[in-house]
């Protein structure tokens, strides 16, 4: 059976790939791309329709970290340009979170930059969430705060928080690369303590920072081991001012095969295209929403996206549509199974690998980094589905423009975030 067929059927049945299934996905020609979006693309199918989910991004502290996360713009030492100011105060982060709202975001991901919140800090955003959900009821509300410890967790749940976010973002092998002021141990055990809390977890990555291929499957497979209902996939924004500024790593079709080898991985979970999409994926971006059923809605932590109207444009024009606020986002079992935010829930089968590892926000270039329809079909009759892929003939490369090569800077793309929170400007929503 051929590499596709193969990736979706263990896709359908929520089935883990093996390793070199995983790489030899990254590593498809670009004569193949749109058959390996196509295969993954039927699997988000399956468990995601033709839903896209918006989330926005409000983020409450700017700046002024005393970590050294080395993608990050307000890291120690960062010189980037980027805004920077102190807690917002409860009304101003729910006016924030009102606008994505109103923009169609179904969820609102609070983040702050630091090491991890005070327990005046935890107090402080439980008044937001309840500014937040005094406004916006059936807002879900993710809370993206940095390392937890003890009973803060708890804490944010009983405040009202549905979600925490804590990404990954690398393979712990090379963790020690990208920070030193905190580990990746440490990351797995705040993800693992807000699933005990009963808290959606989510976690993701960052492609782009110089990883190998082996990374990436390295830490995907961690992330289906940890199984966080939602993995946000970021692409570097190569910040001017910070240790990774030269790292451009990355075309539109290497980031298209990143997410189709995440939702192979991750086949039931929400797969959020996060920072970084407008910088490298660019004009292929509506190709990703045939792979992630989520996306962050106009601007990020630090940095600005394409206009929020242009998203939802993107969405329809592909042919999808914006989730809606009583649409469950995760398939009926995981939902059923996690209450969103059971520790035993999910990436599909909760395989308890001895991969699995004991681990910023949803959108990386700030610091830190979720429920959902019922499938339409359950395992078994995801074995009797659409035609199979069939492998395609090769075409001649001559006739092929070449893509713009991995390493071509684009700093022109790069926008620091000069509107919405911490601004008198409106938000990009
Ligand atoms: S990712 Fe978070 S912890 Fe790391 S430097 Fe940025 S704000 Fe600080």
């Amino acid at each position: 059976m051929d590499l596709l067929t193969t990736l979706v059927d263990k896709g359908l049945r929520r089935e883990l790939p093996t390793r070199d299934e995983a790489l030899a996905v990254l590593a498809t020609p670009d004569d193949e791309l749109l058959d390996v979006v196509a295969a993954a693309g039927r699997v988000r199918r399956q468990w995601f329709g033709r839903r896209v989910k918006l989330n926005y991004l409000v983020n409450l502290k700017s700046g002024l970290c005393p970590e050294d996360c080395s993608y990050c713009s307000q890291r120690l030492g960062s010189t980037a340009g980027i805004l920077k100011y102190t807690w917002l105060k409860p009304d101003e982060a729910a006016a924030a979170a009102s606008a994505g709202v109103s923009g169609g975001a179904k969820r609102v991901c609070l983040v702050a930059s630091g090491r991890g919140p005070t327990d005046r800090d935890v107090d402080r955003v439980s008044q937001t969430i309840a500014a937040i959900k005094e406004q916006n009821e059936d807002v879900e509300v993710c809370a993206c705060l940095g390392l937890l410890s003890g009973g803060q967790a708890e804490r944010l749940r009983a405040a009202g928080a549905d979600a925490y976010n804590h990404n990954l973002n690398t393979s712990e092998g090379t963790y020690g690369d990208i920070t030193t002021t905190h580990t990746y141990a440490d990351r797995v055990d705040t993800v693992q303590q807000a699933q005990a809390a009963g808290l959606s977890a989510c976690s993701g990555l960052i492609a782009g920072m110089g990883e190998t291929d082996a990374d990436l499957v390295d830490v995907v497979f961690s992330l289906r081991a940890l199984d966080p209902d939602s993995v946000p996939v970021n692409f570097l924004i190569p910040f001017e001012g910070t240790p990774l500024a030269k790292e451009w790593n990355l075309t539109p079709q290497r980031c298209l095969r990143i997410l189709a080898m995440v939702r192979f991985v991750c086949p039931d979970v929400e797969v959020r295209l996060a920072g970084g999409r407008e910088v490298h994926l660019r004009t292929l971006q509506p190709l990703a929403l045939h792979l992630a059923n989520s996306i962050f809605l106009g601007d990020y932590l630090t940095s600005e996206g394409q206009a929020g109207q242009a998203d939802l444009d993107m969405i329809a024009d592909a042919g999808f549509e914006v989730e809606g606020a009583g649409t469950t986002t995760l398939p009926r079992h995981r939902a059923d199974a996690a209450g969103c935010g059971s520790p035993a829930g999910s990436c599909g089968t909760h395989d308890g690998s001895p991969e699995a590892h004991e681990g910023g926000c949803g959108a990386h270039e700030g610091g830190c980094g979720t429920c959902a329809e019922p499938a339409a079909a359950s395992a078994s009759s995801a074995s009797a589905p659409e035609a199979p892929v069939e492998p395609v003939d090769p075409v001649e490369p001559a006739a092929v423009p070449a893509a713009a090569p991995a390493g071509t800077a684009r700093t022109d793309l790069v926008a620091v975030r000069r509107r919405g929170a911490g601004t008198d400007l409106p938000p990009n929503a």
